[in-house]
């Protein structure tokens, strides 16, 4: 559950559900991979190709915007969604935009982010936006004596601190996001190692081991044979 937030759902929201997140990206394959991931990681997230679209859109608390849209210069794009919207926008360029990348910060942009990049740096980019902009959220993840604090990356159990190393803590975030649910090592590694992980899967069962161990509750990530892992009830 989240310590302080008025509900216990997805990341960084207020209490009328997840924080929502529109991607404005004309590459399927880019999008299909940043919904994807997003709806992972806890948020609610929609997807649009052209910057009619965006500016027709109902408004979110997130957009990713492509400066590169088919249709209208991405800094226009951005600057008409500043003027109908106060939601946090984060631009997505490609090299040698970056020209544009200023224009589209000057233009009311909260943050921007160069192609190719990796799904855990966008999800921290996003928690920092929502931060700033919803700051009555909570940013820590309870479970029994468990605290994973997101926004310092600091974990402590029953009081103790657990210094863990960054894979370590993308796996217990996963876990203590949705505490009971099974957690498929697809989408752990997904989300812990950014997606660009072809190596073996048996580097997840170390990095739990050794994240089991720090814990000092070795039962407290329950193995689901076949399917994953999951947090265990704590007390
Ligand atoms: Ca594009």
């Amino acid at each position: 559950m989240r310590v302080s937030g008025v509900s216990a759902e997805g990341p960084g929201q207020g209490g009328d559900g997840p924080a929502s997140v529109l991607v404005a990206e004309d590459d399927p394959a880019i999008t299909t991979q940043l919904v994807r991931g997003l709806r992972l990681a806890g948020y609610e997230a929609s997807s649009v190709g052209t910057g009619r679209e965006v500016l027709s859109s109902p408004v979110v608390d997130v957009v990713l915007l492509d400066l590169g849209l088919p249709d209208i210069d991405g800094v226009e794009v951005c600057r008409q969604l500043r003027a109908r919207s106060d939601g946090a926008i984060i631009v997505i360029t490609a090299r040698g935009e970056e020209s544009d990348r200023v224009l589209a910060l000057d233009q009311g942009a909260d943050d921007y982010m160069v192609k190719p990049f990796g799904l855990a740096e966008l999800l921290a980019r996003i928690r920092a936006v929502l931060r700033r902009s919803r700051p009555q959220d909570s940013e820590a993840l309870r479970h029994g004596d468990l605290l994973v604090d997101l926004r310092t990356g600091k974990v402590t159990i029953a009081g103790r601190n657990v210094p863990l190393t960054p894979k370590e803590f993308g796996i217990l975030e996963c876990l203590a996001s949705d505490p009971g649910r099974v957690v498929t090592r697809q989408e752990i590694m997904e989300r812990a190692w950014d997606s660009h992980w072809y190596g073996p899967m048996k580097v997840l069962d170390v990095h739990v081991a050794s994240l089991r161990k720090k814990l000092g509750q070795p039962g407290l990530i329950e193995t689901v044979y076949g399917r994953g892992f999951r947090l265990a009830d704590s007390r």
